[in-house]
């Protein structure tokens, strides 16, 4: 099988989205909408490219260095099937770990999928946050957003950490410059930092 999957866009190495160097893939469609999106060119459906799992998977196994794999959105599950199959090539033909985000709470996902069905998928990730972004509960969290996210560790791979990553107030953004018309900002930003900037960038111009 080799589906097709909408995403937004991917870099093959980045430090800032969680432990390590990591492959990142942003998935394109988000039903959310939460007030002050932190990303929200992923969120039209029908926005971004569509790929095949099997190029995404090459562009993965062709990246030096990296130690995992971070799929982020827009919203991941929207295509499960595809997401589906990338986490179980990777699973199975790589060493790589696996970080995920969701907008979806767990419990809107075993609402979703069923509860059988998530937690089969959920055992092969890593690291997984789930949760909208609330803007007020922005207090510069390491990997989330806002506070009500919770991070769940699935395996043994990080689970010695948790404490740590719960508390850091730490978060560190990049900028992949790729054309003069097409900037990419990886990371989670401070509060406000996108849609501020977008601003300046908009009065430079
Ligand atoms: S879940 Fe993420 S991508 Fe979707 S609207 Fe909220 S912040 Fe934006």
């Amino acid at each position: 099988m080799n589906s097709l999957v909408r995403i937004s866009h991917y870099i093959d190495s980045t430090e800032v989205l969680g432990p390590g160097k990591r492959f990142v893939i942003w998935f394109q469609g988000c039903k959310k909408k939460c007030h002050n999106c932190i990303n929200p060119d992923g969120q039209a459906e029908q926005g971004g490219s569509l790929v095949s799992v099997e190029d995404i998977f090459s562009e993965i196994t062709n990246s030096k260095g990296i130690q995992g794999v971070t799929i982020s959105g827009g919203e991941p599950f929207l295509q499960f099937e595809p997401l589906q199959e990338l986490v179980d090539r990777i699973r199975r033909d790589t060493r790589l770990d696996l970080m995920l985000y969701s907008g979806y709470t767990m419990k809107e996902l075993k609402r979703r999928l069923g509860e059988t069905t998530l937690k089969d998928f959920l055992q092969k990730i890593d690291i997984f946050i789930d949760g909208e972004y609330i803007e007020s509960l922005d207090t510069g969290s390491m990997y989330r957003g806002s506070d009500n996210q919770n991070i769940y560790f699935f395996t043994e791979k990080y689970r010695s950490f948790a404490r740590q990553i719960y508390e850091a107030k730490s978060r560190e953004i990049e900028f992949d410059v790729r054309t003069d018309e097409e900037t990419y900002m990886i990371g989670i930003p401070p509060k406000n930092f996108y849609h501020e900037f977008i601003k300046k960038v908009g009065e430079v111009r």
